[in-house]
């Protein structure tokens, strides 16, 4: 039996690459999406979307009630994404969000909705699969670097900064690297910024380019050494199969899981 999905954000540059995944896989079948335009609309009224008869929604309350579905996907901007990803919970519906930018306080809230409602939920801040390679073997690293900083770069039209990778990477290297507040103790600023965003000490650097998709290098240091972790995601393409395989998983998982490597 085919996994109905309803999906957020299918004219953005993720969302639309998620509609065309979700239509070719077989044991997938979209059946809503929730747009802010549209409303009432078919999905084959968009243009450049696929010739689908998928009705479009505004109000998300107003469609999970009328449409049935396994599996909620959000691809659209924090402040809404959250408020979509609570409402399928309330109405026991598994989300799988992309959206980036929820806090930690709005992560734990999901949390324990999911487990209150035991109903699977997985938010990765990155699908492709290379990129959580990469958090991993950071996180490897920086038992043995107390030094490093990351260099994430993504396109001009990005919102939040530093990315979620680069957050979720710094977590994860700071379950293995003993704290330390690195650069000079008496360094100063000339140019506010300039040292990049600072986490346990650590420093992140966001580069905003348009051309760019989502790239980050992991830059370790030590005496007379240095070793760079990097990955580069060319095109949107390659977050799908990340999106794809939640989207199995989490159909037989009843809490939330925060990252696509608690799901590998
Ligand atoms: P985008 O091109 O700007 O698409 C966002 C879409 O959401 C737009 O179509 C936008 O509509 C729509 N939207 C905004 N508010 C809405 C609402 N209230 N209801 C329904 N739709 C709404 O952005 P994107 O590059 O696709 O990225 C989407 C999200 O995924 C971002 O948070 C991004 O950081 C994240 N992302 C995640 C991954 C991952 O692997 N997890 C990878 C890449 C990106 P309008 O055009 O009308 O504003």
């Amino acid at each position: 039996m085919a996994i109905n999905i309803i999906l957020a954000g299918p004219r953005g540059r993720m969302g639309s690459e998620a509609v065309k995944m979700v239509k070719n896989e077989p044991d997938f079948k979209l059946v809503a999406c929730i747009d802010r335009k549209y409303n009432g609309q078919q999905l084959k009224d968009i243009e450049g979307l696929p010739d689908m008869n998928v009705p479009v929604y505004e109000d998300i309350d107003k469609c999970f009630k009328q449409v049935k579905a396994d599996i909620f996907i959000d691809l659209t901007v924090p402040e809404f994404g959250y408020h979509h990803t609570k409402t399928a919970l309330d109405n026991n519906i598994r989300p799988v969000v992309g959206t980036t930018g929820f806090t930690d306080e709005q992560i734990i809230e999901l949390s324990q909705l999911a487990k209150a409602k035991n109903t699977g939920c997985i938010i990765a801040p990155n699908f492709a699969i290379g990129a959580v390679l990469m958090m991993k073997f950071s996180q490897m690293a920086g038992k043995y670097f107390s030094d490093v900083e990351i260099i994430e770069k993504h396109h001009d039209k990005k919102l939040d900064a530093p990315s979620g990778t680069a957050k979720k990477t710094a977590e994860m290297i700071m379950e293995t690297r003993s704290h330390k507040n690195q650069g000079h103790p008496d360094e100063e600023e000339t140019i506010r910024g300039s040292r990049g965003g600072e986490m346990d000490g650590m420093r992140i650097h966001s580069v905003r380019l348009p051309g760019l998709v989502a790239h980050q290098e992991v830059v370790f240091g030590s005496s007379g050494q240095t070793l760079s972790i990097k990955h580069d995601s060319l095109n949107r393409d390659s977050f799908m199969e990340g999106i794809k395989l939640s989207v199995f998983k989490v159909m037989d998982m009843n809490e939330l899981a925060y990252g696509l490597e608690n799901i590998l």
